[in-house]
C-alpha cells in the first residue's frame, strides 16, 4: 500500500502536506474519529481523500450541496480515481448501477447528500459496502449552533451503525468551540478529537467602510485595485445594477446569481477564472468549491448573516498567500435589513400553526390522517391566499420540517406551456428567416398542435434534442419570442411538494421544540450581532475580533487591518506633532501653519493630545507635558 506522502505526490503532484493535514490524516489512519477545523482553502478535502485511498474499501462522503459533490467527484475522476455521487433526478436504474459498483466494483468514493440516508433503498445498499471511512464535509451543518443547520445531517450517525469499524473524518471551516463540541456529540465520536488550525489569514488586509452611498464608494475603491475580485451582494437585482455601473466605469465585471441559466453561469465563472473578466459580482450562490488561487480582493456590498459566513467568503481572497484584501461596505439600511430578515427567519409559533393548518386544508387532509401524503405548494400563490409574506411561509415550512412534521421535496414540476400570440401570417413571416429562432419556431409548430388557440404542454428537452442543441438554448430562444410577443411562455416551475410525515394533528397540539425555534433564534441573533459589531468597529484589531469569535486567543494585533493602520497613523501623527513642538515650543496658529498634515487633521490631533493631557497650553504656547 502506498504511503500518504506517495499518494499525495502521485495523484495531486504536491510535494508536502500542510501541517494540520498531516496530523489529521495520521489520526484517521490510526482509526480515530477526527474533527478538522481549517479555514477555507486550507485543503480539507485531502484530509479524507488520502486516508481513504490508503486503506482498502470505500469512503462515504456526506456533502450538503450537489455542486460541491459534482466538483469533487469530477476532480477525483480526472486523477483516475473512481468516484461517484447520487444526485436527485437520477433514475432508479442509474442509482442501481452506481450503488452496485460501490458494492462489487472498485469505487473508492461515494458522495451522498444527507437526505439520501433516509432512503431505505440506499441504506440497504450501504450495509453491504465495505466502508473504510465516513467523511462529513461542511460538518457544521449538523449543528443547530452552526450557521447552516441541516437537520438531515443528523442521519449521518446511522452510517456509523452500519459500519462500526469505519472512523469518521469530519471537516468544516466553522470554528467556534460550541459548534465543534456539538458536531462530535451528534456524530457520536468515540473520543473527542479536534485538530484546529489558526484562522488567522496574515496575507489578507481586512477593512470595513460605513458609507451611506455604497455604489460610488465601491467603484472608487475598486478603481485603484488590480487583479481578480469578487463582490458579494444579497440581492440579485443589485448584483446586476452594480455590475452595469462597474462596466460603465470601464471596470470589467459580470454578475452571477441563481436566477441565471446554468450554462450561462458556467461560462461566466469560466471567464472569471481565466481572467477575461476581472470582477464577478455575485450572490452567495457563487463560491462553494471555487478554488481560484489569485483572487486579490473580496468585497461585501452589505452584510452577511454572520462572522462565520463573512470569514468564509472573504477567505476566498489570497489563497496563493500573496497580499490581498477583504472589505465590507455597509450602511444603516443594511443593519436594519438584517434585523428584519431575522423576523422572517423565525416566525411566531402562532403563525407556524397557521401555516401548518392552511397547508393541510389546502391538501384536504383531515385531522388524524395524511401520513405520507404529498401536497404541492406554490409559495407565492399560497402566501397571497393566507396573506403572509412568502419569506414567512418559507421559514414556517422549514421550521415544521425541522420539527419533523413535514418533509419538503422539490422535484415535482408542472411542465412548461406555450401559446402562440400572433396569427399564422406573421408566424410565416418569421419562418422565412433562417437562423435558430426560425428553426425553433418551426420545430414547435411541427411537434405540437392546437398551439394557436390554447396553452399546450411542451418539453424543452424534446425540442432541444430535435434541434441538437442545449435545453438552455431552447429556453433562451423561447424567452426571446416571449419578449417580442410572438408567444406566451410559461416556464416549468419546480413546485415544492410537502409530505406529511405524521398524520395531521390539531394545530394547537403541534410540538415545536425550543431548540428549533427560540434557541436557534438566539443563535442567529448572536451571529447577527457579531457581524454588526465587526462591521462598525473602528478601533480594535479586526483580526483579533474574528479570532476571539472563533475561540482563539490572539497574541498580538495583526497590523494588517484598517483599525491597526488607523492606530499606527495616529501614532505617526502624534510623533510628528511632538517633533514640531519639541524643537521649539510654539503657538497654536504657528504649529498649524508649520504642519505638513492637512489643517483639520493637525487641529484634531492637537485637540486629542490636549484632551489626553499629552500636550498642554501655557499662555499661547504649546508644550509637551513632561
Ligand atoms: P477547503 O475545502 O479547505 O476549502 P480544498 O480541499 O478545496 O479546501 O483545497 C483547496 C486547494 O488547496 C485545492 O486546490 C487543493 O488542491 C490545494 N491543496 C490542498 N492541500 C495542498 C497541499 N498539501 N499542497 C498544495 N496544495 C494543496
Ligand atoms: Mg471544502
Amino acid at each position: 500500500m502506498n504511503s500518504p506522502q506517495t499518494i499525495l505526490e502521485k495523484y495531486w503532484g504536491f510535494t508536502s502536506f500542510r501541517h494540520s493535514q498531516k496530523k489529521i490524516i495520521e489520526e484517521a489512519l490510526k482509526g480515530n474519529d477526527v474533527l478538522a477545523l481549517l479555514p477555507t482553502g486550507a485543503g480539507k478535502s485531502i484530509c479524507f481523500q488520502i486516508p481513504a485511498l490508503h486503506k482498502e474499501g470505500i469512503c462515504i462522503v456526506i456533502s450538503p450541496l450537489i455542486a460541491l459533490m459534482n466538483d469533487q467527484v469530477s476532480q477525483l475522476k480526472k486523477k483516475g480515481i473512481k468516484a461517484e455521487y447520487i444526485a436527485s433526478g437520477m433514475s432508479p436504474k442509474q442509482m442501481d448501477y452506481v450503488l452496485d459498483n460501490c458494492i462489487y466494483g472498485s469505487t473508492k468514493f461515494l458522495y451522498l447528500s444527507p437526505e439520501r440516508l433516509n432512503s431505505i433503498f440506499v441504506k440497504e445498499r450501504l450495509k453491504r459496502m465495505k466502508i473504510n471511512f465516513i467523511a462529513v464535509d461542511e460538518a457544521h451543518c449538523i449543528s443547530q449552533w452552526g450557521h447552516d443547520f441541516r437537520p438531515a445531517f443528523r442521519s449521518v450517525v446511522q452510517i456509523r451503525e452500519m459500519a462500526p469499524e469505519a472512523s469518521i473524518i469530519a471537516v468544516t471551516a466553522t470554528a467556534t468551540q460550541k459548534v465543534a463540541n456539538d458536531i462530535q456529540l451528534q456524530l457520536n465520536f468515540r473520543k473527542q478529537n479536534v485538530i484546529k488550525m489558526s484562522f488567522e489569514r496574515k496575507n489578507i488586509f481586512f477593512e470595513s467602510h460605513h458609507t451611506e452611498n455604497k455604489i460610488p464608494a465601491v467603484i472608487h475603491y475598486v478603481k485603484n485595485l488590480n487583479g481578480s475580485g469578487i463582490i458579494y451582494i444579497r440581492s440579485r437585482k443589485t448584483c446586476e445594477e452594480l455590475s452595469r455601473q462597474l462596466n460603465k466605469h470601464a471596470i470589467s465585471s459580470e454578475y452571477y446569481h441563481a436566477g441565471l441559466y446554468i450554462e450561462d453561469r458556467k461560462n461566466i465563472e469560466e471567464r472569471w477564472k481565466n481572467n477575461t473578466t476581472q470582477i464577478i459580482v455575485a450572490t452567495n450562490a457563487f463560491g462553494m468549491g471555487i478554488d481560484k488561487p489569485d483572487v486579490r480582493f473580496v468585497l461585501h456590498f452589505g452584510l452577511p448573516n454572520s462572522l462565520e459566513e463573512y470569514y468564509q467568503e472573504a477567505g476566498r481572497s489570497g489563497r496563493d498567500g500573496k497580499p490581498s484584501k477583504a472589505a465590507l461596505f455597509f450602511n444603516r439600511n443594511d443593519i436594519q435589513n438584517l434585523n428584519s430578515l431575522l423576523k422572517y427567519r423565525f416566525p411566531k409559533r402562532k403563525i407556524i400553526q397557521n401555516v401548518y393548518q392552511s397547508i393541510a386544508n389546502n391538501g384536504q387532509i383531515a385531522i388524524g390522517s395524511g401520513e405520507n401524503e404529498g401536497v404541492p405548494i406554490d409559495i407565492t400563490e399560497f402566501a397571497q391566499k393566507v396573506e403572509l409574506h412568502p419569506l414567512t411561509i418559507h421559514y414556517a415550512i422549514k421550521t415544521l420540517e425541522n420539527s419533523g412534521y413535514i418533509f419538503v421535496s422539490d422535484d415535482i414540476t408542472s411542465g412548461s406551456k406555450l401559446k402562440i400570440l400572433q396569427d399564422r401570417k406573421e408566424i410565416e413571416g418569421i419562418l422565412l428567416n433562417d437562423g435558430f429562432q426560425s428553426r425553433l419556431l418551426s420545430t414547435i409548430l411541427r411537434s405540437y398542435t392546437g398551439i394557436f388557440s390554447n396553452y399546450v404542454k411542451i418539453s424543452e428537452g424534446k425540442i432541444a434534442k430535435i434541434l441538437t442543441t442545449s435545453i438552455d438554448q431552447v429556453k433562451k430562444g423561447l424567452d426571446i419570442f416571449e419578449r417580442t410577443h410572438v408567444l406566451a411562455y410559461q416556464k416549468q416551475v419546480f413546485l415544492p411538494r410537502i409530505f406529511f410525515t405524521t398524520n395531521r394533528v390539531s394545530a394547537k397540539n403541534l410540538i415545536i421544540p425550543k431548540e428549533i425555534l427560540e434557541l436557534r433564534y438566539e443563535v442567529a441573533k448572536n451571529q447577527l450581532d457579531s457581524i454588526i459589531k465587526y462591521a462598525i468597529e473602528d478601533k480594535k484589531c479586526r483580526t483579533n475580533i474574528a479570532l476571539f469569535y472563533f475561540d482563539e486567543l490572539p497574541k498580538r494585533k495583526c497590523n494588517n487591518c484598517d483599525c491597526c493602520h488607523k492606530d499606527s497613523t495616529k501614532l505617526n501623527h502624534e510623533k510628528y506633532i511632538f517633533q514640531l513642538i519639541e524643537s521649539n515650543p510654539i503657538e497654536l496658529a504657528q504649529l498649524v501653519n508649520l504642519s505638513k498634515l492637512p489643517r483639520a487633521t493637525t487641529i484634531s490631533e492637537i485637540r486629542r493630545l490636549m484632551d489626553k493631557n499629552k500636550i498642554i497650553r501655557e499662555g499661547n504656547v504649546l508644550r509637551i507635558k513632561t
